[in-house]
């Protein structure tokens, strides 16, 4: 068995209609050392070589490699020719001419009964209560499909990131693509390469970038991101998506974009994920509190605010009423470019949400909603 061993280092499939192959954990892939594909199998169904072959073409259904790989697979897999005519063969990947000697045809064939008697053997993972509590949350999220595709994928580990990929057998530069200083591993693609700081920081969530930075794992990351509240979080996931899409640009050979008009990008298409999610699932409405008369000589002050930490912008306003209901002052202000609650200047007017004073000689209660 020792022979075969060793002889399974260096065999490669030759594709003929595909369906002794295995997608996922037979060598047919010809490149790097281990020749398997480097896409994570993940939940597909699919099983055999012949299930990518479109049986009306007698070729590669192009649409499903696509759908199926990763890039840096699904090109070397369009390059294999097909022979559906004939059955798929393993070769000695080291010998250039594919020419083999009656001795190692021996091994072959050995290692062939070895790959048929091998078959069958798959595992299944079982999942927690919490892992599938996690993983619902993520599907619940306010954002595209393909969002949460991508959220899963890096909850999985399973971005072709360069290291990744590296583990995965293939010979590439495992520097990162954006800066080309350091590895490019998912802790320093989405929270510590120099550019993606700027953006954080453009965004305003370097807090969120802090946090992020010292979680251990990209599942754990996830976890601190659900706890954010809602906008917040919409914000962050569009964030890490259109940074793996422009990271993906600049490998596909664009220039890097200026973090100024990114940032807009992501603002504009967290703002359209929210109304649509709004849009979808109507809040229910809201029970409304009458307003009632101060009693006697009092003044009743109402005041409210809000705050949206997307355009970063607000207002507050108030209104001041005697015992009849005659408002006797108002004011509003409104405010663009602050960068959290506490910027706001809503307390600042010496105003409380709900309290009782003396001023001037005449009480006064104060309600608000915050
Ligand atoms: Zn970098």
């Amino acid at each position: 068995m020792k022979g075969v061993h060793i002889l399974k280092e260096g065999i490669i499939w030759r594709v003929g209609n595909g369906e002794k192959i295995n997608i996922w954990t037979d060598p047919w892939i010809p490149r790097g050392t281990t020749r398997k594909v480097v896409t994570p199998k993940g939940q597909n169904l699919l099983r055999n070589v012949s299930e990518l072959i479109d049986p009306s073409t007698g070729s590669w259904d192009y649409e499903l490699l696509e759908q199926t790989f990763w890039g840096e697979d699904n090109e070397i897999i369009k390059s294999i020719p097909v022979h559906q005519d004939m059955d798929d063969v393993v070769a000695w990947h080291f010998d250039t001419r594919g020419i083999f000697s009656v001795r190692s045809a021996y091994k072959i064939h050995r290692v062939n009964s070895w790959m048929a008697s091998g078959r069958g053997a798959s595992s299944s993972h079982g999942r927690s209560d919490a892992e599938e509590g996690f993983w619902r949350k993520l599907w619940k999220l306010a954002c595209p499909g393909k969002i949460k595709h991508f959220l899963w994928r890096l909850g999985h580990n399973t971005l072709a990131m360069r290291t990744t990929l590296s583990r995965r057998g293939m010979d590439l530069d495992t520097r990162c693509v954006v800066c080309e200083r350091l590895d490019e591993d998912g802790g320093h693609l989405f929270c510590k390469c120099k550019y993606v700081k700027q953006l954080w920081q453009e965004l305003n969530l370097e807090h969120v970038r802090l946090q992020m930075a010292e979680r251990t794992s990209a599942k754990e990351m996830l976890r601190m991101i659900w706890e954010l509240e809602e906008k917040e979080c919409i914000l962050v996931v569009t964030t890490l998506w259109h940074w793996w899409l422009e990271r993906n640009r600049i490998r596909g050979g664009e220039k890097r974009r200026g973090v100024g008009g990114l940032a807009f990008e992501i603002r504009f298409h967290t703002e359209e994920y929210l109304k649509l999610a709004a849009s979808e699932n109507p809040k229910p409405p809201m029970t409304l509190r009458r307003w009632t008369k101060p009693g006697g000589e009092v003044l009743k002050i109402n005041s409210d605010g809000a705050f949206d930490p997307v355009t970063r912008s607000g207002g507050w306003g108030f209104v001041i009423r005697d015992s009849e209901g005659t408002a006797i002052l108002s004011g509003f202000r409104s405010r663009c470019g602050v960068t959290c609650i506490r910027c706001f200047p809503y307390g600042s007017a010496g105003m409380p949400c709900r309290g009782r004073g003396q001023s001037s000689k005449r009480s006064w209660n104060a309600e608000g909603d915050c």
